[in-house]
């Protein structure tokens, strides 16, 4: 497919160093210079393809008849929402262990969808308590799913998706893991974390831009979905059937750029060398972020065998005279985009490390931070 010459896709005017959307490559945005009919072959076939090559991520296998993706409109909370208000069953009881944001928003989805639930909270510097949900498990059989968050975006905690998904099996229940900004990142897939639904968007490490979301789900577990959706457009068993029976078409209207869009940054993805190649940068130049940063005295919040590769929280400097914002504005007006923390136990900020992010760019970050440090004269 042709793609608009890359000599004149505009640079952008800074870098994002941010959870998502993030950085893209100008392949990726090249891909967006042309209109799709939403119900032709020719758009249909890349969903098609698309699809597949996610299935391939998410089993290692070519063939994988046991699981099958879903794409759904939307930023990925729409995603998350989808899944478990079609995943949970009437009078079905969802378990959420929560240890950030997107842990507690998961709770707020199915507070607000009024499904059966229980929250199992641990700090946001803490790993979920894995003999507590085990003893939890025990005592309260009326729990039919439980849901996790992969990487906690919040903090960049790693949580232990493999331990957890191992005891959810054991007692025979339904694991619903929200891999928003791993998939793609970090090599897994569905059989190694043991999930029967695993979520994540366009616009986090598979470096798409935003737009849709993504389930990966295991056929019997999302067959058994039918007929329970609390909502019509977030109904992931029927978008499920449309696209199987007419071989890639959405209900309602696809995000037709994004898709295409998403198609090329799966190329560029295989083209990198793979999950295990893309691992390798986010985690070098997580590395050199950490490394340099303690050099200008700046310290994460996590220790190093919590911390994920994908996104950083520092603490804030305690000098009286630092202000995130007048920081955030000197890095950007130097070429960077940061974030800010939301953390509620300390004062934080956070660089993400994934995008189209090489370790030259860290190493240009790393300049652009020293010469911000406005409040050290
Ligand atoms: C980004 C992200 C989401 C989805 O956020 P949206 O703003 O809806 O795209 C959900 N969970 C995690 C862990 C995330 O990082």
């Amino acid at each position: 497919m042709e793609l608009m010459d890359l000599d004149h896709v505009p640079d952008n005017p800074y870098l994002l160093l941010t959870p998502g959307p993030l950085s893209t490559s100008k392949r990726v945005r090249a891909a967006l210079f042309r209109d799709w009919c939403t119900w032709d072959d020719d758009y249909n076939a890349i969903v098609q393809a698309v699809r597949a090559s996610l299935v391939r991520l998410a089993t290692g296998a070519v063939d994988a008849s046991d699981c099958t993706a879903v794409l759904m409109q939307g930023s990925g909370t729409f995603s998350v929402e989808a899944t478990l208000g079609s995943a949970v069953p009437p009078g079905g009881v969802l378990l959420v262990l929560a240890n950030g944001a997107y842990g507690r928003r998961m709770a707020q989805i199915a507070d607000r969808l009024r499904l059966g639930h229980l929250v199992q909270e641990s700090a946001e510097t803490s790993p979920p308590d894995l003999t507590r949900l085990r003893q939890t498990l025990a005592t309260q059989p009326a729990i039919t799913h439980v849901a996790v968050v992969h990487c906690e975006t919040t903090t960049g905690m790693l949580n232990p998706v493999a331990e957890i998904g191992e005891i959810v099996k054991e007692f025979g229940k339904i694991f619903i893991v929200d891999a928003m900004s791993s998939f793609g990142g970090l090599p897994m897939t569905l059989d190694s974390i043991h999930a029967d639904f695993l979520i994540s968007s366009a616009n986090k490490c598979i470096q798409g831009i935003p737009g849709f979301g993504f389930v990966l789900a295991r056929r019997p577990a999302l067959e058994a979905c039918a007929g329970q959706a609390r909502s019509l457009s977030l109904d992931l068993h029927d978008q499920w059937q449309e696209m199987e029976r007419k071989a890639g078409k959405w209900r309602y209207t696809s995000p037709t750029h994004a898709v295409r869009a998403f198609a090329e940054a799966l190329a560029e993805l295989e083209d990198e060398g793979g999950v295990p190649a893309r691992h390798a940068r986010y985690a070098e130049n997580q590395r050199l972020l950490v490394e340099g940063m303690a050099s200008l005295g700046m310290e994460p919040l996590l220790p190093r065998a919590l911390q994920s590769p994908v996104i950083t929280a520092f603490h804030s400097p305690s000098h009286p005279a630092y202000d995130f914002r007048r920081f955030y504005d000197q890095l950007k007006a130097r070429g960077y985009v940061i974030y800010p923390g939301t953390v509620s136990e300390a004062d934080t900020f956070r660089i993400g490390t994934i995008g189209h992010v090489f370790p030259r760019d860290v190493r240009g970050l790393l300049a652009a931070v020293a010469a911000s440090m406005y409040w050290q004269v």
